[in-house]
């Protein structure tokens, strides 16, 4: 599920994660604020090898943590495969 930006007329913002089709209401978290927040349109890089390292700033966090993960997983199976059909 993505993570969404919802920024209130004060311009604080906060992430929600939450369903694409959600249509909630939320209530700035801010303390003396309350006021109602929109989504904020926003474009999340997610552009599954096709990006250049230079690149990888741009990505979203939750993005790139699961990159991150799946390169530690492709290393522990590199490892298994390895010391299996080495002997
Ligand atoms: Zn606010």
């Amino acid at each position: 599920m993505p993570d969404y930006i919802y920024i209130c007329p004060r311009g604080h913002t906060t992430a929600v994660n939450e369903p694409m089709m959600a249509n909630a209401v939320h209530i700035c978290p801010e303390e003396d604020c309350g006021l109602e927040m929109r989504r904020k349109p926003q474009t999340v890089a997610v552009n599954w090898g096709g990006l250049k390292p230079s690149d990888a700033e741009q990505r979203a966090p939750i993005v790139q943590e699961m990159i991150d993960r799946d390169h530690v997983r492709g290393r522990e199976e590199y490892a298994r495969y390895k010391e299996r059909y080495s002997k």
